[in-house]
């Protein structure tokens, strides 16, 4: 019983915890602004549950500017993420979680901290700095916190300088923070750089599982996922399927075949160019389109269907003969609430009838 209510415990923590982290973010996760604002959020998150206990620490030991510095700062965060969470925005919010780290940390090194231990926490810089703006802008700004670092260590008169530390640490502090800043930097170099093509790579992917190779048109996943992602206002679905096309096949051979098919993609291509349409290879010789028009286009399709009987492919081994062949189109219109696999039952229904019905022509239902 113990376990049981033990491991939904875990699970809703789990469950909360990764929601926090990925508020903001958008589905794309290996995008770089997805990964930056999952660790904006991881750092409000730890800057809520550590600076709040250490601010309070501090107040305990009589370090009030420290303390409420911290607390404001646990404040700050929190909001920071509840900003994230509605407007998305990533940039203000990784300077909110930049500028007042800068601000404190260099604070935490001039006052020495509580009991001269401030200097510790500045190593979260160079990592944080990087990720969140990037090489360019992240390396700038952690060399001129370097240079704060010094002008405080060397130059100026501080607190740190009462604490009886050896006078090695001051610059054993600013080699360290140099080190992990090489560190931090190689990392994001390398880190960035395997993003940056692994991007590229599921672009490529993408692309490949929804796109049909031999047309270049949308294969039906392709079409399915960009009608869904679409706004479509009863759009016309038309089913199209080559007449004869066993034929072409027999009599010239599967390549040639191929090559009819690219050929009436093409010509596809550029009938609809500048329309709001997909063009999908639904299968073998059989295309579907729907068309972002409320009106019935069935006049279109008839223009389409002339259009197609017209595309042909040379026959290139001294034959002086060129293929080509009719279509059939199955017209429909999609009716308010329904889904597209029933407009295409009923595009295949007409298709269908145009093929009874002699072929190279339109139906409609
Ligand atoms: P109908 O007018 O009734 O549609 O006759 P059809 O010959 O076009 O119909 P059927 O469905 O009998 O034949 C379709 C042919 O399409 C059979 C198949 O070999 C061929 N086919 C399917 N996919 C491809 C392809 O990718 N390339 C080539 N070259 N042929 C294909
Ligand atoms: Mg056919
Ligand atoms: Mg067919």
């Amino acid at each position: 019983m113990g376990k049981v209510s033990n491991s939904v415990l875990h699970q809703k923590f789990r469950r909360w915890l990764l929601a926090t982290l990925r508020a903001g973010t958008s589905s794309k996760s290996i995008s770089d602004d997805s990964r930056r604002t999952f660790i904006i959020n991881l750092f409000c998150l730890v800057g809520v549950l550590f600076t709040a206990p250490l601010g309070i620490l501090a107040l305990i030991h009589g370090s009030l500017l420290v303390g409420f510095g911290l607390i404001s700062v646990a404040v700050l965060y929190f909001f920071n993420h509840l900003f994230i969470r509605r407007t998305q925005n990533h940039v203000l919010s990784g300077n909110v979680i930049l500028y007042p780290l800068y601000a404190l940390m260099l604070y935490l090194v001039y006052s020495g901290g509580v009991n001269g231990t401030g200097h510790v926490w500045i190593y979260c810089i160079p990592p944080v700095s990087l990720f969140l703006h990037g090489l360019k802008r992240g390396l700038t700004e952690v060399v001129l916190f370097t240079v704060g670092l010094v002008v405080i260590l060397f130059l100026l008169d501080t607190p740190f300088d009462d604490l009886g530390y050896h006078p090695d640490l001051k610059s054993r502090i600013v080699y360290s923070f140099v080190l992990i800043s090489f560190l931090s930097t190689i990392y994001e170099y390398i880190s960035s750089r395997f993003n940056k093509s692994l991007q590229q790579l599921s672009i490529k992917l993408e692309q490949a599982a929804t796109t049909d190779p031999l047309t270049g048109l949308l294969n039906r996943r392709g079409l399915e996922q960009h009608f869904l992602a679409e706004e479509w206002l009863m759009p016309n679905v038309w089913l199209m399927d080559v007449d004869f096309f066993k034929r072409i096949n027999d009599e010239f051979g599967h390549d040639l075949g191929d090559e009819y098919l690219k050929a009436l993609a093409d010509t596809m291509s550029t009938f609809f160019q500048g329309k709001p349409v997909l063009i999908s290879r639904w299968g073998g010789e059989e295309f579907l389109i729907v068309l972002n028009n409320m009106e019935d286009q069935s006049e279109l399709a008839n223009k389409l269907r002339e259009v197609l009987g017209l595309a042909s492919v040379q026959v290139s081994d001294g034959q002086r003969k060129s293929i080509s062949s009719s279509v059939s189109i199955g017209v429909t219109m999609m009716r308010a609430g329904e889904s597209i696999t029933t407009a295409l039952g009923r595009a295949d229904k007409a298709l269908y009838q145009a093929k009874e019905m002699g072929r190279n022509r339109i139906e409609k239902v």
